[in-house]
């Protein structure tokens, strides 16, 4: 282990060790393996190597960027959703953990060979995750977002997963009188008012929050969706962990049976379903 040196940093050890002085030993050796296109194990081996000036410049950006809030799947470009690594860019909310609830609810609920529909898609983590993971699921994404939906274009077309995209709001994206299987939603529910949006300053607001009161998304996507299921569908929607009831009880008044709530690995409620 190297303490930060006194002269300008020139090895990998030296970097790493001012870096870490900033942002922490982790994410600097993160942000170095992603600028020199190398493993965080090529690191330690070779941290005698003496870093080339443009490689120390780009190094020290990413992690001035790091120091400052930028989240390091934005200057990655990568995180691991489900066991694959998805591009990210800040045009999309970067893939949480907590989805993956839903992922696991959409594959016990969905039968064979379904049509499947992911509204506002952002880096198409659900999308792509449940047409490699559901045998024969015919996959439709959709965002308002161009940007967003070249980004899930691209995660689609490197991991091998044929989807279909359609750009607009909600189910006003959906070709009419088309239906589904499984309709899964991920959409903005953080309250305008919220101060968790503060932490959050460098994701999209608009795929976090719908500027009304949190569950505005939430409410037109429930009225959309019973026209647009098949008879015993299912509809999974992620929500803020306060959002449980509200969420189940709009579900009831829309019509839903087998309304429920499952829990993240933080133990919120997290995806509401019917
Ligand atoms: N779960 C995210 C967060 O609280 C928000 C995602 C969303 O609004 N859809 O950080």
């Amino acid at each position: 282990m190297t303490t930060p040196t006194a002269h300008e940093p020139e090895t990998i050890a030296e970097h790493l060790a001012n870096a870490a002085a900033q942002i922490g030993r982790f994410e600097a050796h993160v942000l170095l393996a992603h600028v020199l296109g190398k493993t965080r194990e090529y690191l330690i081996a070779h941290d005698d190597e003496v870093l080339a000036p443009e490689q120390a410049t780009a190094f020290e950006l990413v992690v001035s960027m790091r120091a400052a809030g930028t989240p390091v799947p934005y200057l990655t470009g990568r995180q691991e959703f489900f066991g694959r690594w998805f591009a990210v860019d800040d045009s999309v909310l970067i893939p949480r953990p907590d989805t993956e609830v839903l992922i696991e609810q959409a594959l016990l609920v969905t039968g064979p060979a379904p049509k499947v529909l992911d509204l506002g898609t952002g880096s198409g983590c659900i999308a792509v995750t449940l047409a490699l993971e559901i045998p024969g699921a015919r996959v439709t994404a959709t965002d308002k977002s161009p940007e967003a939906l070249t980004v899930a274009k691209k995660n689609a077309a490197a991991l091998g997963a044929d989807i279909r995209t359609f750009e607009g709001e909600w189910f006003e994206a959906v070709p009419e009188g088309e239906t589904f299987d499984l309709i899964v939603s991920n959409p903005p529910y953080i309250h305008p008012q919220d101060e968790h949006l503060l932490s959050l300053e460098f994701e999209p607001a608009g795929a976090l929050t719908d500027g009304v009161d949190g569950l505005e998304d939430l409410r037109r996507i429930i009225s959309g969706a019973m026209a647009r299921l098949t008879p015993g569908g299912w509809l999974l929607l992620e929500h803020g962990w306060d959002q449980g009831p509200a969420v189940r009880e709009l579900l009831e008044a829309a019509g839903f049976a087998g309304v429920r709530t499952k829990k993240d690995y933080g133990d919120n409620d997290r995806v509401s379903m019917g």
